[in-house]
């Protein structure tokens, strides 16, 4: 018997009778991180990773029932052997392993190869059956290093900064602004940020991790010369929102792997986009696939179909694994609307 299933409120282990990353309520929820299409509320028990607890508690409330383990460490429940290993996506995400009978599957949940500095990497785990994600899982994406995203936001911030014209980042508010203010050259001038950024924010400084100064964007007036000279970091949804008319004039742009693909960036209109993820490449993908020495990959989310093609051109046991992941991280819905044909 399979030690995960697919039920119609999530992944499911028959054998310690608890849901990964589910979708619908449940009695016990594991939690690979706090991202809203994995971590949802209406869960009477969490268990997740303890470098993620302060984000889900403070996205799912307080008072959530969470239990945490540290990195590595192990649980016996109902005989399964549970443990949570970095996923290098995001700080507190976890790849979920399951032990029972012999046999070993990890749960990946979303994963990036890259350290980026802000939370703990990736670390491959040996297993029998690996379930992967597969967001950007076509051959067309593939990552420069982020060591040239970076220098490339900073010379177009520079450059604007230059002509005194505020430049604005979108960018989702839960691990990607922290990375870019981590990687970013923060000399060239103030940063300001949007107040679904600053919480976030604090969060990861508790934890350790440097990022530069920040100002709330509201802090700042219009007439401030400062504001000139900032870069701003927003969600996408505040795109086209009254709170950006405070910027005047601004150049924008928009830091996401969707901008890989021609033409996104066109038709949402921004100035500039740049090709920065905090999930796998396809290289990265078949990389951290093949760590994972598994001979049975199942696949969730986005391209699901073209990797479970090439992995069986590889001989291994691939299948699609059907999920609702994927769905709720901003600069995917917005990227998604987009290719369609305009936002809702
Ligand atoms: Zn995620
Ligand atoms: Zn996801």
């Amino acid at each position: 018997m399979d030690l995960v299933i697919s039920r119609p409120e999530g992944l499911y282990c028959p054998a310690g009778d608890f849901y990964i990353d589910p979708w619908r309520p449940v009695e016990r929820a594991v939690i690979t991180h706090a991202h809203g299409d994995h971590a949802r509320a209406g869960n009477q028990h969490y268990l997740a990773a303890a470098p993620g607890e302060t984000i889900l508690r403070a996205r799912l409330g307080q008072d959530i029932n969470l239990q945490t383990l540290r990195y590595g460490e192990r649980l016996l429940h109902q005989g399964v052997f549970l443990s949570f290993h970095p996923a290098g996506h995001v700080l507190g995400s976890a790849q979920i392993r399951l032990e029972y009978g012999g046999e070993v599957w990890v749960a990946s949940g979303d994963y990036k190869i890259e350290p980026d500095g802000t939370c703990a990497p990736f670390e491959p785990v040996r297993c029998d059956t690996f379930i992967t994600e597969s967001t950007f899982g076509l051959p067309i994406y593939r990552w420069q290093p982020q060591a040239q995203v970076f220098a490339e936001i900073n010379q177009w911030w520079q450059a604007n900064a230059s002509v005194e014209k505020t430049s604005v980042l979108f960018c989702y508010s839960l691990g990607k602004a922290q990375r870019i203010l981590h990687g970013i050259d923060a000399r060239v001038g103030p940063i300001l940020v949007h107040p679904a950024v600053e919480p976030i924010n604090r969060i990861y400084r508790e934890a350790g991790v440097y990022l530069p100064p920040t100002i709330h964007a509201a802090d700042i007036k219009k007439s401030d010369p400062r504001m000139r000279k900032a870069l701003v970091l927003a969600p996408p949804s505040a795109a086209n929102s009254s709170w950006m008319r405070r910027f005047g004039d601004y150049s924008d742009g928009f830091a996401s792997g969707w901008m890989r693909v021609r033409g996104t960036r066109r038709r949402r209109g921004v100035d500039r986009g740049f090709v920065l993820s905090d999930h796998a490449d396809w290289t990265g993908l078949l990389w951290a696939i093949k760590q994972s020495g598994a001979q049975r990959i199942m696949v969730t989310h986005g391209s699901a179909g073209a990797l479970v093609r090439h992995l069986r051109e590889q001989g291994l046991d691939a299948m699609a694994f059907d999920t609702q992941y994927g769905n709720d991280e901003e600069d995917v819905v917005i990227a998604k609307a987009e290719l369609v044909g305009g936002l809702p």
